[in-house]
């Protein structure tokens, strides 16, 4: 028997057997709480007390719940059907004052209980597992069953589907996202890669995550971005992602991608984080109109080979982020060609370029513009590769 001294109190709680079984769920394995509150109410009796026990439906704590399981279980298993999946978690929502008076009767009776939550949330997921053959998994589950008992609830969250790859950006027009700022422009990089993708997996919405982004206007070409498209609510889980490529590329909107791979919500973040050194090429103008001097820019940029400069937040995107100052190492710089003229850039991850060229009011020291002695600017730019 119990080694509790206050078995006469534990007969007179009006309880099911099944919630006062639950009480001692960890003494004694291999017996349900049905059946372990069982065997204590004949204990209980075979001593003399009188059990005050009652059916589920009156019970203060489960409140019958355990009657509705299979309704509950039928329920998600319909509303499932839609879905492609290959595992699931249950999580229960009990109320306040339910959890409050399993407590306070736990720690009366020796805190060897198990929690009503945890009985619901076992019980539908052996239910729901045998009904629908697919697997309970604690750590990273296709499918989210949330059941609030209070309100006779059942809502589902469905993790998202992740896909790396690389992009290619052709034109000058097209910004990465669909930031409000440019919600006139119907094309980005974004929504070409998204609704395809969105299209195939049936979901809801897409996101984009960059490694990193380059300016509306510059091209982004060469080996690619690396990015990872997330699409919300997916009905479908397995899409060929050749077909995909194929999709997005055959579109001819100026986005093309390869590489596509299924990824994690991990692999977001560590695309985030990557700080790859990047090679440009600009094709630059003076601001008056003049041709550059082809000598003083020589000159020029053999004295910005290999050094680092400091750049303070660009005034152009000082709105959005701190003002900081960096120091960034051009890595290489030399003239690509003399009539156009345009030069190589390859530097750290994080560098302006625009501004090591404009100077940006002497905000990015060196720059270009005070070393060859003229205002110079970029005419055109682009990302030619991104070293991985
Ligand atoms: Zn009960």
């Amino acid at each position: 028997m119990m080694p509790l001294d206050n078995l006469q109190e534990l007969s007179e709680e009006r309880l099911c057997s099944r919630c006062r079984g639950r009480l001692f769920a960890s003494v004694g394995h291999g017996l349900s709480n049905m059946e372990r509150g069982r065997h204590v109410e004949y204990a209980l009796e075979a001593f003399g007390y009188t059990v005050a026990r009652v059916p589920e439906k009156e019970c203060p704590i489960c409140r019958g719940i355990f009657c509705e399981l299979q309704a509950y279980s039928n329920e998600i298993v319909r509303r499932l059907d839609m879905y492609q999946y290959k595992s699931f978690l249950i999580g229960t929502t009990v109320s306040r004052d339910i959890l409050n008076m399993e407590k306070s009767m736990q720690i009366k009776y020796g805190g060897m209980g198990e929690s009503l939550k945890k009985e619901i949330n076992r019980e539908i997921g052996k239910l729901l597992g045998s009904a629908s053959g697919k697997e309970f998994d604690k750590s990273d589950p296709d499918i989210m069953v949330k059941i609030d008992t209070t309100y006779m609830n059942i809502d589902l969250q469905i993790k998202s589907i992740y896909i790396y790859g690389v992009y290619r950006k052709l034109r000058r027009d097209i910004p990465q996202t669909r930031w409000i700022k440019y919600s006139q422009i119907k094309d980005t990089v974004e929504s070409v890669i998204g609704e395809e993708a969105m299209s195939m997996a049936d979901g809801t919405n897409y996101f984009l995550h960059g490694a990193g982004r380059e300016d509306v206007d510059v091209r982004m070409l060469g080996n690619g971005r690396e990015f990872i498209i997330e699409v919300a609510n997916p009905k479908v889980r397995s899409i060929d992602l050749e077909n995909l490529k194929e999709r997005i590329n055959s579109k001819n909107k100026g986005v093309e991608v390869d590489n596509l791979s299924f990824a994690t919500k991990d692999d977001v973040v560590r695309i985030k984080d990557e700080r790859y050194v990047k090679k440009y090429r600009a094709i630059l103008e003076s601001v008056n109109g003049d041709p550059i001097d082809t000598e003083h820019l020589q000159k020029a940029i053999e004295q910005l080979n290999g050094k680092v400069i400091y750049q303070r937040t660009p005034l152009r995107v000082s709105a959005s982020r701190s003002d900081l100052i960096r120091h960034r190492e051009i890595k290489g710089i030399y003239l690509d060609d003399e009539d156009l003229p345009s030069i190589i850039v390859e530097a750290e991850a994080g560098t302006y370029i625009k501004e090591l060229v404009s100077g940006d009011d002497g905000r990015t020291t060196p720059n270009l513009s005070d070393l060859v002695g003229q205002k110079i600017r970029i005419r055109e730019l682009d990302v030619i590769e991104i070293e991985r």
